[in-house]
């Protein structure tokens, strides 16, 4: 149902009646879920948060010290949205965008996705007894489709990359009148939910940070990030807002190429990444790309591509000295604050946020899978654990 503009094809936006919110402690008293910001959204109900609602939202922001002396910034904290629900910050859209499905009648709702987005569109459909048709591309990892199948929704698969899969769902969910929860800017109402995360970042934060770092396939996260910093600044709740930077795999790199040849963005020929939830080309909707390309550049922000390999790397100094397990998607957000200090673009004083986008439970890259290590009896165990322990650190 929600869609791009019939006319131009480009995202449409959702424009609040801000003379009807009352801003006054709307941003007080610390965080609890997204729904605390629910005057923000485009829904008329206030029963939502009871019969979706499963904790959404509300996650911790983490100040990580030794990382940050790692890469040479002195303050860096993860916003730890892989502890969301559904193990993703796509909760907060699914969770907005079946609440309106609810209110308009829609007779269920449909996703194309790499993986998390079905995840959180299948746990909402549930939680709403409304059927989820979700349509995920040959390189879904089949771990990401457990969840959603358990939770009974129906998947098919589309033979090609997410491109294929995201026109095939727009077209069912024309044809059919589904709620469209696919995570691109296609439905306007549902993404209104990432603004959240720029409403408890200013509740947790005693001031804006300087930098926001946000994994970007499409970008309404970004987009919903630097939203939600704009309204707080409209109620007068801080006088300016972040830097965003998008970052994103040199192997499906649009946006960031765009960024540094000072081009529109074009559709990326040919993924090659093994970082599962960025490989979108873009390709039918790059309109897409050049709104999050946009608002990239009007935040005074950059953005880049990094190598799997410093991904998996980051991934793994995040695991080892932080006690965070995220997914490569995730863990990007590290690989790109780390080149851009290394490459002079943020200041070794400069607060930067690193937004946590999905947990390592659900997918690792196919090199990452550990092999255990044998150990035939209790005497060989005690062995190598103490060698191990006088050498820790
Ligand atoms: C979907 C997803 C992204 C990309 O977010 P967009 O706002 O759709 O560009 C980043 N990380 C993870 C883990 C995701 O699932």
């Amino acid at each position: 149902m929600p869609d791009y503009c019939w006319r131009c094809g480009s995202p449409l936006e959702v424009d609040l009646d801000y003379g009807k919110v009352r801003p006054e402690g709307l941003f007080e008293g610390g965080v609890t879920n997204m729904w605390k910001y629910r005057a923000l959204y485009p829904l008329s109900s206030h029963r939502h948060e009871s019969e979706l609602g499963l904790g959404e939202g509300g996650t911790p922001l983490v100040l990580a010290s030794k990382v940050g002396r790692k890469i040479g910034v002195e303050k860096i904290w993860f916003k730890s949205d892989h502890l969301n629900p559904s193990g993703s910050f796509k909760d907060r859209s699914a969770a907005v965008g079946v609440a309106w499905a609810l209110e308009q009648g829609c007779p269920g709702v449909i996703c194309a996705s790499s993986g998390n987005a079905a995840g959180a569109a299948a746990t909402y459909a549930a939680r709403a007894g409304l059927p989820a048709y979700l349509v995920v591309s040959s390189r879904t990892p089949k771990s990401k489709l457990s969840a959603p199948t358990a939770h009974g929704a129906r998947v098919f698969r589309v033979t090609g990359d997410f491109s294929r899969a995201f026109a095939a769902a727009r077209e069912a969910a024309l044809e059919v009148g589904l709620a469209n929860l696919t995570t691109t800017y296609v439905n306007c109402y549902a993404w209104e939910g990432n603004k959240s995360v720029a409403f408890e970042l200013y509740e947790q934060m005693d001031q804006t940070p300087d930098w926001v770092v946000v994994p970007v396939g499409s970008g309404p996260l970004l987009y919903g990030v630097w939203k939600g910093f704009e309204e707080l600044r409209r109620f007068g709740f801080v006088d300016r807002t972040p830097r965003l930077m998008a970052v994103q795999p040199d192997g499906c790199a649009p946006i960031a190429r765009a960024f540094e040849t000072g081009t529109d963005v074009v559709p990326w020929s040919g993924v090659d990444t093994v970082v599962s939830g960025l490989d979108d080309p873009l390709q039918g909707y790059e309109r897409d790309g050049t709104l999050t390309l946009r608002t990239v550049r009007e935040s005074g922000g950059i953005a880049i591509a990094v190598s799997d390999e410093d991904t998996l790397e980051a991934g793994r100094l995040l695991a080892r000295d932080e006690g965070i397990f995220v997914e490569p998607a995730a863990a990007i957000s590290l690989a790109g604050a780390s080149a851009a200090r290394q490459l002079g673009r943020i200041d070794e004083s400069e607060t930067v946020v690193c937004l946590l986008t999905g947990h390592g439970f659900k997918y690792q890259a196919p090199k990452a899978e550990p092999e255990p290590e044998f150990a035939t009896d209790a005497a060989e165990l005690v062995r190598a654990i103490r060698h191990d322990v006088s050498e820790y650190g």
